[in-house]
């Protein structure tokens, strides 16, 4: 499995973007910052796109991926996530106001978009990999997902607080390579964090005592770019081998 590491960051500065990972270059973990950094060609090969929330930092670049894919007659664009994120699509999002609604325009003889309702550890195939979704702990309606090509899992997070349903996946499957893992606030904005649902390096520190799996790689992503040393530093004084810092354009494989 190839990840490319679209925009890993928990907001937008020069040299931060928002979060969206693309998979065997065929589907979208997200879709915050995408369309200024694939070409028209490598848009086109994406028809799956599965949304961990409903939250901008993780859907606006859906408006320009489907404004580029008019036109294209290879479509609809599937674009996933639970019962309420897909209606939370059609009321906000594609409404005519926010946006057109290409879940009714066509390009050729199909939508633009179709919009997917998914149950949460229902299994969906897309792209040639097998995605399901668990529940996390955030301010909104909120999954994570995990990958599964062949017998290689990675599992993304998205946006949480403490959590045991990441974990629960992670530990429960022996074929987990690498978990990606949210880590949005220094640990003096606890408070803020846990209204909103997020990890500070101390509650990721906490929630670890669950993972069964000591080794096994963890990226750190949607650090806030206001205090992205600070978070860094935190990080690092926990001493914990397995933890990296994601960077925005990196690809790995796994
Ligand atoms: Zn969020
Ligand atoms: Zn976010």
């Amino acid at each position: 499995m190839e990840i490319r590491v679209l925009g890993c960051n928990g907001g937008i500065l020069p040299g931060f973007r928002s979060s969206s990972f693309l998979i065997n270059e065929r589907i979208l973990i997200d879709s915050g910052h995408v369309a200024d950094v694939l070409t028209l060609e490598e848009q086109n090969r994406i028809r799956d796109i599965f949304i961990t929330h409903f939250h901008l930092d993780h859907t606006k670049d859906i408006a320009f991926l489907t404004d580029n894919a008019f036109g294209d007659h290879n479509l609809p664009i599937s674009v996933y996530g639970t019962e309420q994120t897909v209606s939370d699509f059609q009321r906000h999002y594609f409404n005519n106001v926010t946006w057109p609604d290409f879940t009714k325009i066509n390009s050729g003889n199909n939508p633009i978009v179709r919009l997917v309702a998914v149950r949460t550890r229902e299994k969906t195939v897309a792209g040639g990999m097998e995605v399901t979704s668990f529940i996390v702990n955030h301010s909104i309606d909120g999954v994570g997902y995990a990958v599964r090509d062949g017998s290689t899992i990675v599992v993304f997070s998205g946006d949480t607080g403490p959590t045991d349903g990441l974990w629960d996946i992670v530990n429960g499957d022996m074929n987990v390579k690498a978990v990606f893992v949210e880590t949005s606030f220094p640990n003096e904005l606890q408070a803020i964090a846990d209204a909103s649902g997020h990890f500070t390096p101390q509650t990721l520190d906490a929630d670890l005592r669950k993972l069964t799996k000591s080794t096994i790689p963890i990226y750190l992503y949607h650090l806030k770019p206001r205090y992205y040393d600070t978070i860094i530093k935190e990080i690092e004084a926990l001493k914990r081998d397995n933890l990296i810092i994601l960077q925005n354009d990196l690809r790995l494989t796994f």
